[in-house]
């Protein structure tokens, strides 16, 4: 069918709200997941998806298969959307697309000079590898013992793994046994160094605790081997992420104590202000903190061609566990 032109003079404010939305979704995927249509549209009753369908009708919209249209998203993460799906027999389970690369990349390009050399580096090969990756750990660290989500497939970009029934620690308000978590975290890296790995984004984002406090640690594509030349760095970093939200947390739990003793939060205000105010007559420069976000992207674009780099030439197969899955070979992958 020809687009009908004349639709274009009858489309209401609901129908531009959403081809509004798709195109705000269409800065980092390719094909628009219904749901983040949903979420950036946010019209009322499930209209979202009536107006969708108006406009698939006049071919205003394009709708890829339903490969996309899975479950409920339940994650975003820099660099992945994580889905709940079900096989079958409706047993739920956790997809996590990777699409490593695809805005760092291309931001970082737009603004430098970065890649003059790495134009080979699509994010969608990249994305595969890290899915890879991440699905070769998972089976491995599993059948080691470590509280890890159970791998159950992995193809291309996509890694589909058991769903873990907790939130991200950093979600989680209250923490019953502090000690025993924070215990069972550090030995958690710990016994890992021990296996002759290290984690490198072990942080509040990448531990799911759930409502018996029992630990499961995700997303593992920068994973090292303690041998990599700068394993103590990468590990003694692990550690002080765990110590650091700790450390904030109590803090936290004393401001609580703090303001029921009677000292208020407009107390904290005025006293924070007088000590703002001295600082600011020593010239604290601290605030400077110019061009960091654009060095932020520079050192993500270098760490996934640093692991990259690993990946080819260390290979997943040479880290210290044993039982790792063989790579999928080259030829059988490469057409989509
Ligand atoms: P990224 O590499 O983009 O950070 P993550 O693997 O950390 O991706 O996942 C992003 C978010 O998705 C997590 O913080 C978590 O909330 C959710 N998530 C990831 N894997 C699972 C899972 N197996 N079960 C439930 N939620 C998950
Ligand atoms: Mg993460």
């Amino acid at each position: 069918m020809k687009l009908d032109v004349d639709v274009l003079r009858y489309l209401s404010k609901d129908d531009f709200r959403v081809l509004t939305a798709v195109e705000m979704g269409m800065r980092n995927h390719e094909i628009v997941p219904a749901e983040l249509i949903e979420r950036i549209a946010c019209l009322k009753h499930g209209g979202t998806y009536k107006v969708m369908k108006n406009l698939l009708k006049y071919k205003l919209l394009h709708h890829d298969s339903s490969k996309y249209d899975v479950g409920r998203q339940i994650g975003v993460g820099k660099e992945s959307d994580i889905f709940e799906v079900a096989n079958e027999d409706g047993t739920i389970m956790a997809m996590k697309l990777h699409r490593l690369g695809r805005t760092s990349f291309r931001a970082v390009k737009n603004k430098r000079d970065y890649l003059r050399h790495r134009s080979s580096f699509n994010w969608l090969y990249l994305s595969r590898l890290a899915a890879l990756k991440e699905f070769a750990f998972m089976k491995a660290l599993g059948e080691h013992g470590f509280p890890v989500p159970t791998s159950v497939d992995c193809n291309r970009h996509c890694v589909i793994m058991s769903l873990v029934q907790g939130y991200p620690l950093v979600q989680v308000k209250q923490i019953q046994n502090p000690e025993a978590v924070f215990e069972n975290i550090i030995e958690l890296v710990i016994c890992l160094a021990e296996h002759g790995l290290i984690h490198c984004d072990f942080n509040e984002f990448n531990i799911m605790i759930d409502d018996d406090e029992k630990i499961t640690m995700i997303d593992f594509p920068q994973m090292v081997s303690v041998s990599h030349r700068n394993g103590q760095m990468y590990f003694d970093r692990d550690v002080e992420c765990i110590f650091k939200f700790f450390r904030k947390r109590e803090a936290g739990s004393l401001d609580k104590e703090l303001a029921a003793s009677g000292f208020t939060q407009k107390d904290q205000k005025d006293i924070q202000r007088f000590f703002e105010g001295e600082l600011d007559k020593d010239g604290d420069s601290e605030s400077n903190n110019e061009g960091s976000e654009s060095d932020d992207e520079g050192i993500a674009v270098d760490r996934q061609i640093k692991w990259l780099h690993e990946l080819n030439t260390d290979g997943i197969d040479s880290l210290a566990l044993s039982n790792q899955p063989k790579r999928i070979p080259e030829s059988e992958d490469q057409n989509p």
